[in-house]
């Protein structure tokens, strides 16, 4: 299906940025989202590139509990005249997010939510993923193809199998949704009662398409971008700022 990428008339887009994590993986002391790339924290870069989308009509990010009026502070001037609230996170990547979804105000019918870990994602990836939603699906990921063979292991590192790639996608953010259904999705989760269906329902999810996937909704994907990485590990951070350098980062 063909997704304009135009905006519309108003923006007409929230989008939950969960910023509330340690980041032990990153090893650089202070929480990931915090960590500096060329200068600036993950989530100035990543803000950045959100206030810029034309479908932004809000921004909730969910800051570790302790340093909310310093990220309100730090991202005062980036956001420019996007609203900006800020809540606490929660323990998880889900529940930081169930609390940022509580701040999204009923008249705004598309919800985003995007990762302060990918700082680089492109204006018009949020725009897409945004049009996407707006065109009717209630769901919606970026998606790359898998590059990498992928092997099933058991617990003492033995192959026990290879895995067809070819059905496979790496799922980056943002992702969105109409709010409804990400409200629906986040609801059941947080409800504790889950028959076998559910399978690993009572399990914080890694991503909210998983929680839209367990109600029974589809989720569409559409192309996802190599530059949307995620900052993970310090190798990743050097590779965000090779990225940033070049040509194609600073059009960005
Ligand atoms: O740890 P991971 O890389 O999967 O985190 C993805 C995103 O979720 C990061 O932006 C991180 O700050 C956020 N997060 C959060 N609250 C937590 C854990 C992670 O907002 N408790």
């Amino acid at each position: 299906m063909n997704t304009p990428a135009s905006p519309p008339g108003a923006p007409d887009t929230a989008v939950l940025v969960p910023a509330a994590g340690r980041g032990e993986r990153l090893g650089v002391g202070v929480p990931k989202a915090l960590a500096e790339l060329a200068g600036e924290p993950l989530l100035v870069h990543a803000v950045r590139r959100l206030a810029r989308s034309r479908s932004v009509a809000l921004i909730v990010v969910a800051a570790p509990p302790h340093a909310l009026d310093d990220v309100r502070d730090l991202l005062k001037s980036t956001v420019g005249d996007v609203p900006l609230t800020v809540v606490a996170g929660g323990s998880s990547r889900q529940e930081s997010v169930a609390a940022a979804l509580v701040a999204v105000p009923v008249d705004l019918p598309i919800v985003l939510v995007h990762d302060a870990a990918r700082p680089l994602t492109p204006p018009t990836l949020i725009d897409e993923v945004a049009a996407a939603v707006r065109a009717g699906h209630d769901a919606v990921v970026p998606a790359l193809p898998v590059v990498d063979t992928i092997k099933r292991v058991d617990t003492a590192g033995t192959v026990v199998d290879t895995v067809d790639r070819s059905a496979l996608r790496a799922v980056q953010t943002p992702q969105g949704f109409a709010r409804d259904t990400l409200v629906a999705a986040h609801k059941a989760a947080g409800d504790t009662a889950c028959d076998a269906a559910c399978g690993t329902a009572d399990q914080a999810a890694t991503d909210d398409a998983a929680l839209v996937e367990r109600i029974g909704v589809a989720v569409h994907t559409v192309p996802g971008r190599t530059e949307a990485l995620k900052v993970t590990t310090p190798f990743d951070l050097i590779l965000a700022e090779a990225l940033l350098a070049s040509a194609s980062g600073n059009a960005q």
